[in-house]
């Protein structure tokens, strides 16, 4: 999952991108509200952290140019603890959420949680796919209730897969998802991990679809 954090205070830019760092997202930031669009406008962010009081651009005016663009990503909003106007402005904007400031960042981490599987069309944590389990609340994989231990690439790899069971997804967006806008793209790196991944899980719920990408589903009862 691939996030984007919009914050003009450079210690909360810093505090927000180490923290989601840590949960396993890929994370870019932007300091001012024009880079911020920039980056929203052009990069598929699966969700964005925006502060409303910015410079050059406030965060109203972006969220409402992403919006007009068709842009869907959820977004969460952060704002000032006594402007409940800012909230308002920012809800008819087509902000998701909110946390007011100052705020705990295990209350923004768990928003955050909430978005993407709201997004995705799941209601808890935990998502499931036969005998495989995550948990992206604890980062916990389980196999048939034994835990997995995976590096955070492939953690990252399975989960994206997860939030969208069911689905191709292509090497491209797999790449575009999983690494961040200043890495060394590769698409054929996926193909070694996913072939790690496959191995380490040992159940039958990662599939590649031949020219299309890749696709975690329930096991083929058949073979
Ligand atoms: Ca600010």
């Amino acid at each position: 999952m691939r996030l984007l954090v919009v914050e003009d205070d450079p210690d909360l830019n810093r505090q927000l991108v180490g923290a989601l760092g840590d949960a396993g997202y890929v994370v870019d930031a932007a300091k001012d509200g024009e880079e911020g669009h920039f980056l929203g406008d052009t990069e598929p962010y699966d969700a964005v952290v925006l502060d409303l009081g910015l410079p050059v651009l406030d965060g109203v005016s972006v969220l409402e140019k992403w919006r007009r663009a068709g842009k869907k990503m959820p977004v969460l909003i952060l704002t000032a603890r006594d402007r409940w106007s800012d909230k308002v402005a920012g809800f008819d904007a087509g902000a998701d959420d909110y946390v007011a400031k100052p705020f705990h960042m295990e209350e923004v981490l768990a928003r955050v949680r909430a978005l993407l599987r709201r997004s995705a069309g799941h209601a808890t944590s935990e998502l499931d796919c036969g005998p495989l389990s995550l948990d992206t609340k604890s980062a916990r994989v389980t196999v048939n209730g034994s835990a997995i231990k995976l590096t955070s690439l492939e953690f990252r790899l399975l989960a994206y897969l997860m939030h969208h069971k069911g689905k191709v997804v292509s090497r491209t967006e797999l790449v575009e998802h999983l690494y961040d806008q200043d890495f060394d793209r590769d698409s054929n790196t996926i193909e070694v991990f996913v072939g790690r991944l496959r191995k380490k899980l040992g159940v039958d719920v990662l599939h590649t679809i031949r020219g299309m990408g890749y696709c975690v589903s329930e096991p083929d009862n058949a073979g």
